[in-house]
C-alpha cells in the first residue's frame, strides 16, 4: 500500500488544503490500524468521491466503499467504478 502517494493525491486537492477524511485516514493506515481506516473509508467516503484520483486510489488499495473488495463485482460498485474512470479520462488533456 503506498501511503505517501495518498499524501501526494490529496494533498493536490481542495486548494492545497486536502481532505479532513483521508488525512485521519493516513494517520490510522500509518499507525497500523488498518480497521479504523477502513471504517472511516465506509462512513466518510462520500467526501472522497468527490475527487476521482483519490477514489482511485483507494480502489485499487482499499476495494470499494460498501464492501471493501478489490474488483467488487457489485452492480453498483461496477458503476461507481466506470463512473470514477470517465471522470479520470476526461480530466485528461
Ligand atoms: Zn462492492
Amino acid at each position: 500500500m503506498d501511503i505517501d502517494k495518498l499524501k501526494k493525491l490529496q494533498e493536490e486537492v481542495n486548494a492545497g488544503r486536502g481532505i479532513t477524511c483521508v488525512k485521519y485516514i493516513i494517520n490510522c493506515l500509518e499507525n497500523n490500524e488498518i480497521e479504523q481506516a477502513q471504517k472511516v473509508y465506509q462512513w466518510d467516503g462520500d467526501k472522497i468521491r468527490a475527487y476521482p484520483f483519490v477514489q482511485q486510489w483507494f480502489n485499487e488499495n482499499m476495494g470499494c466503499r460498501t464492501h471493501l473488495k478489490m474488483n467488487c463485482q457489485d452492480a453498483l460498485c461496477i458503476t461507481l467504478n466506470k463512473y470514477n474512470e470517465q471522470r479520470i479520462n476526461n480530466s485528461r488533456p
